[in-house]
């Protein structure tokens, strides 16, 4: 069966986000450790994640995707700031720890005119200081659009981070379709040899996961607006494909389309039908 899911608040906790993704036939979900904007995170709660856990396996929820506040950068020019990133990310890999066996995604970051060579080191020196040889985390790497000095929107970029870092079995790759059609990869015309560079450039066997997303800008505008499935310049039949594809049919999917409940609900069962057609 198709493992799919979509971006929900982790305001009410894991056993409300459970029990939210179980209504809206998500067999997995994406929720922000902490505000997104922020680095503040509220205390693990114990009982809470206990109740989570029996209804993840319950329900077959597995695997969930934890997603880093994208206001932290790993490399940016400013020491203090890549301490924030570094230290927030290293709080969250310890929280992870009570949800054993699930992924964590994170936002390379801007090298703010360092160049990219600059701030791929940055990213792989905090993977290198961060990552535990015990840890039961796969960290993911986000394909990003490229926009202003991000890294991450050529997959050139991340295989660099990922072959600087010592404990690389610990890390992978998560794939968001709005990202890299905005960063110039034509999904919808010809998807097979996205597969087919991304497989050459990094492996794919290092693709985890993957963020289902329309844009609502043309290939390549460098952008990353995300639109609703079907709304947007990919479009249905594109991301139906993508689903369905060979090399991707077997990953997790996370929507993060501009939605509510509902909304979610109605993608999910869009992306179900197409998988099984
Ligand atoms: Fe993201
Ligand atoms: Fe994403
Ligand atoms: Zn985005």
């Amino acid at each position: 069966m198709l493992k799919i899911g979509c971006h929900l608040s982790s305001s009410k906790g894991y056993e409300a986000m459970g029990k939210t993704a179980v209504s809206i036939q998500a067999d997995t979900f994406q929720f922000f450790t902490r505000n997104p904007r922020g680095t503040k995170a509220k205390a693990m709660n114990e009982a809470d994640v206990a109740k989570f856990l029996k209804l993840a396996g319950e329900e077959g929820i597995t695997p969930i995707l934890a997603h880093a506040p994208y206001i932290l950068n790993a490399c940016s020019a400013d020491e203090g700031l890549r301490n924030l990133a570094r230290d927030t990310m290293a709080d969250d890999l310890v929280r992870m720890e009570y949800t054993p066996g699930n992924m964590y995604n994170f936002h390379p970051g801007c090298h703010v005119g360092q160049g990219t060579e600059a701030g791929i080191d940055f990213i792989a020196g905090m993977l290198n200081q961060i990552l535990k040889p015990e840890q039961h985390t796969m960290v993911l790497l986000e394909t990003m659009a490229g926009k202003g000095s991000e890294i991450g929107g050529r997959f050139e970029e991340l295989r660099k981070i990922r072959d600087r870092v010592e404990l690389r079995s610990h890390v992978g790759i998560c794939l968001d379709t709005c990202h890299v059609w905005d960063g110039g990869y034509d999904i919808a015309e010809h998807l097979d040899e996205v597969v087919d560079e991304f497989d050459r450039v990094i492996g794919l066997e290092h693709l985890k996961a993957v963020h289902l997303n329309d844009s609502m800008n043309p290939l390549g505008a460098g952008k990353d607006r995300h639109a609703r499935i079907g709304e947007g310049h990919i479009g249905y039949e594109a991301l139906a494909r993508v689903v369905r594809h060979p090399a991707l049919r077997a990953l997790p999917f996370y929507l993060e389309t501009p939605n509510e409940l509902d909304g979610y609900a109605r993608e999910i069962a869009m992306m179900r039908e197409a998988w099984e057609r």
